[in-house]
């Protein structure tokens, strides 16, 4: 495993993590998702991503459960969650970054996954309804209290961070460090982009998500639409509709072809694209199965073989590079 600085932090986080999201407390039975858990450790893996939505807070209990059993040193991982969307319950005040929502939602993340502090809190999207400066200081308030160590945003536009994060400079609190964009073969404009400036400004780190998106990158969606998968599920309808498009299915099936040239398999040369960019601090994998994970864990050293040929090959295919600013 390889690791990193988390963008300008001490913080130093495995280029490849491990994500709960619709399989933690939901499509996968909790001895699985510990086993997941043990491989991802055992390989090196010291990041575990969740967040209070994620099966309605089903997905934290489950990680607290395991992080129990599992029994490992708490300074040996990072743990997060993330705020916004509320855990189930329906009052106005159970959702959004107002002081009250990220004050109560974090208390009760803790809680759920067994732990004294959150490592990564994320605001899991901009709340329009209030101030930016009520969630920053709500947050650097978290920080002071010992209840979080960092803290950073997912899905915000670059003017949004950069916002919090001038609010925060220019009042001598603690802004935002890492950003949760979505990030793969398919959608890249903000992580290539938007945010090319915060890298320097604000030292911005980038968790990943959904680098196979939601499983089109691993191919198995090209000849047929296989039993038991993320995009059968009920209530996914959604996401499937937003993934499952002919066109992203005809260029899987090109990279394909292109990764079986390479000796290697189409969710691994997906994976290793994601790892060969630089702005990128961490993959969050997702994983239904261990033997999905045993094979996304092989990225890591897939990477070199993805030389400015292959670079090439693969853009030719995609064609979807973000058109980069003159200066
Ligand atoms: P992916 O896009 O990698 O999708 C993961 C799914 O793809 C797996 O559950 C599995 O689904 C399938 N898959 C993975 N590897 C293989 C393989 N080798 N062969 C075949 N199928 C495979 O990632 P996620 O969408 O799960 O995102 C990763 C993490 O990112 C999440 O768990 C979550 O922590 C985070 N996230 C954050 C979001 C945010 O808004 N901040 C939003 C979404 C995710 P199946 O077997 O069912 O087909």
């Amino acid at each position: 495993m390889e690791y990193v600085s988390l963008g300008k932090t001490g913080l130093k986080i495995s280029r490849l993590s491990l994500g709960s999201w619709l399989t933690f407390g939901k499509q996968i039975a909790d001895k699985d998702a510990e086993d997941l858990m043990r491989i991802a450790y055992e390989n090196g893996i010291n990041f575990f991503d969740n967040a209070e939505i994620y099966a309605r807070g089903m997905s934290e209990i489950v990680m607290g459960k395991a992080l129990k059993r599992l029994g490992w040193s708490r300074d040996s991982y990072i743990v997060s969650s993330k705020v916004h969307f509320g855990s189930g319950g329906q009052a106005p005040t159970q959702k959004g970054l107002s002081r009250k929502h990220v004050f109560e939602a974090c208390h009760q993340a803790l809680e759920r996954l067994q732990v004294d502090y959150l490592d990564l809190y994320y605001c899991h999207r901009p709340d329009k309804t209030t101030p930016i400066e009520e969630t920053v200081w709500t947050m650097h308030n978290l920080i002071l209290q010992g209840k979080i160590l960092y803290w950073g945003t997912s899905e915000w536009s670059a003017q949004e961070i950069m916002e919090a994060h001038m609010f925060a400079k220019q009042n001598h609190l603690i802004g935002p460090v890492v950003e949760q964009p979505e990030y793969n073969l398919f959608t890249r404009e903000k992580v290539e982009n938007e945010f090319s400036q915060l890298y320097k400004t604000v030292g911005l780190g980038t968790t990943i998500w959904s680098p196979l998106a939601s499983g089109i990158l691993s191919g198995k969606y090209n000849d047929s639409f296989p039993d038991s998968t993320r995009l059968g599920m009920e209530g996914l309808e959604w996401l499937k509709d937003k993934n499952l498009t002919e066109d992203r299915v005809l260029k899987s099936r090109q990279l394909n072809s292109l990764a079986k040239d390479l000796g290697m398999s189409l969710p691994v040369l997906s994976l290793a694209w994601c790892l060969k960019n630089p702005t990128v601090s961490t993959v969050i994998l997702g994983a239904s199965k261990t033997t999905q994970l045993i094979e996304n864990l092989t990225a890591i050293d897939a990477v070199q073989k993805l030389d400015e040929n292959v670079m090439l090959s693969i853009e030719g295919i995609v064609k979807n590079a973000p058109r980069k600013p003159d200066y």
